[in-house]
């Protein structure tokens, strides 16, 4: 148990925040994007720098008490009991090469700011649907970029990671430095250590083209049939993904949508105008769009192709790494989510992989899901009074798409960690072995085990 002294000493060793429940500065310091996750340290740390992660990591390792971090709360899908939380919201350093292409950052740093540094030099990094998510989060969960197809995993691209060690020790690493430690931290979540800094790839931007249409829900066999078939039509440049909304009566709907069943396309194409429309042109014919926002775009409005909501909710998911989505599984999916059903989810979503998603990096790292088609992506309010019916419609979509599942998931869309089993269904099971070993010797005595966490393998002999 951590008495006064514990904590006094943990002050005395960092220059951030240090918090214990009720105290100032632990709601701020503790709370989530995911607003149902209410997260329950014994005490918590606002790192100010690295110096103070290795220093929180090393305390809570002689104390033997497990370890946590947060930077934005976006991947909440658990809360975290007991233990020392290190945010690392604080750790705000950016630089962009350009020479190079490449982008340094403090693991506080989102999205949005690099995009804001590197789009003027021409350049972007591989984000997802939502530029507000943290960069070190995402890349160490895989990262599937909204531009996946054209350039494959976010983890795929990461040049160098600093992070500490269940030990406290801070290690740079990288493709020739600890290579298996670099290998599995890309793709392996937070299960080795806490990154403070994460050196990546970035890419030319040209042209860009993209955009959402919404059609009514009401027309979603046909739509979903007619985007099967259009899928082979496309590029890798193209990224296009497609989800079954029900639109709450929130502020951040456009406000004819509110309240509305509909299905949303969207549209990402490294590309110019002409191009962009020749390619989207059967689509826009297959029912008459609600709206239709897809053109030339500012590279820097690209959460407008996703529309996710900025501000917290409290939400609930699950997902599931799909074989195909062909007639059967959608058939399937209409059943249980359809026009006329009382399902209570707020967004059910299809987002095609394949492209350089399916080849890989030029290293070994740890992201799943190269072998799967396609990415279902369930998410619901979780909240009186329809948490538990939203709970209940995850399990049954995911119970009824089984047949055309591969099995596993991506850890980012993984949803609440089950129990061990469950939560290796993330990585395949060569890559799970891979981590079983390399959590008993970076991290023995699983101080890092909250949320998508891993056992390490038993001591030989
Ligand atoms: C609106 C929205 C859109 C999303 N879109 C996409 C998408 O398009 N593609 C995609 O791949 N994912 C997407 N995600 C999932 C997202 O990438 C994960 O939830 C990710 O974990 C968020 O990282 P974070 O740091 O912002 O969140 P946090 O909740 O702060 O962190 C989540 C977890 O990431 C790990 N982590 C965070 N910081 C560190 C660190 N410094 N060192 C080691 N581990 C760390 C820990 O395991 C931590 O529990 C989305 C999530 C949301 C809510």
């Amino acid at each position: 148990m951590l008495v006064n002294d514990d904590i006094h000493t943990l002050s005395m060793a960092v220059s951030g925040i240090v918090a214990a429940p009720g105290s100032p500065g632990f709601a701020e310091e503790t709370f989530a994007y995911n607003a149902a996750t209410v997260h329950r340290p014994d005490v918590v740390l606002g790192a100010a720098d690295a110096q103070d992660v290795a220093a929180g990591v090393g305390w809570a390792a002689e104390r033997r008490l497990p370890v946590s971090v947060q930077s934005t709360g976006h991947g909440a899908d658990s809360a975290v009991d007991g233990g020392l939380l290190i945010n690392t919201r604080r750790l705000q350093e950016l630089k962009i090469d350009p020479v190079e292409r490449t982008a340094r950052v403090g693991a506080g740093v989102k999205w949005r700011s690099v995009l804001e540094a590197s789009v003027p030099h021409g350049l972007i990094g591989l984000h997802g649907s939502s530029t507000d998510v943290g960069v070190v989060g995402y890349t160490v969960g895989g990262g599937l970029p909204v531009l996946g197809r054209a350039h494959g995993f976010a983890a795929d691209h990461v040049r160098s990671m600093e992070v500490v060690t269940a030990d406290g020790a801070l290690r740079r690493i990288d493709a020739e430095a600890e290579a298996e430690l670099f290998a599995l931290m890309c793709g392996g979540k937070g299960n080795f250590g806490i990154v403070t800094a994460l050196e990546f790839s970035l890419f030319p931007l040209g042209e860009f083209y993209g955009g959402g249409i919404i059609y009514p829900g009401a027309d979603a066999a046909l739509i979903l049939a007619a985007f099967r078939g259009w899928l082979a039509t496309l590029p890798d440049a193209a990224a296009p993904s497609i989800s079954l909304l029900r639109l709450p009566d929130l502020e951040f709907v456009p406000a004819p949508l509110r309240g509305q069943f509909v299905v949303h396309l969207r549209f990402a194409f490294l590309g110019n105008r002409e191009d962009g429309d020749a390619l989207l042109a059967p689509m826009r014919a297959v029912s008459t769009p609600l709206m239709d926002t897809a053109g030339p775009m500012s590279y820097l409005d690209v959460d407008q192709i996703h529309m996710d909501p900025p501000d917290p909710l409290p939400f609930t998911d699950g997902g599931a790494l799909l074989k195909d989505f062909g007639e059967e599984a959608a058939g399937e999916l209409l059943r249980l989510a359809g026009d006329g059903t009382d399902c209570p989810l707020l967004l059910i979503e299809i987002r095609p992989l394949g492209g350089a998603l399916s080849r890989g990096g030029v290293l070994p790292d740890a992201v799943s899901g190269r072998d799967a088609a396609f990415l279902l992506f369930l998410l619901g309010f979780k909240m009186p009074p329809v948490a538990e019916a939203v709970t209940g419609s995850i399990r049954a979509i995911l119970a009824a798409l089984a047949p055309y599942s591969t099995g596993y998931t991506l850890v980012n869309f993984h949803g609440e960690p089950g129990d061990e089993a469950d939560r290796a269904r993330a990585w395949s099971p060569a890559v799970y072995e891979r981590m079983r070993a390399a959590k008993a010797s970076y991290d023995p005595g699983n101080l890092l085990r909250f949320g998508h966490a891993i056992t390490g393998a038993p001591a030989a002999g």
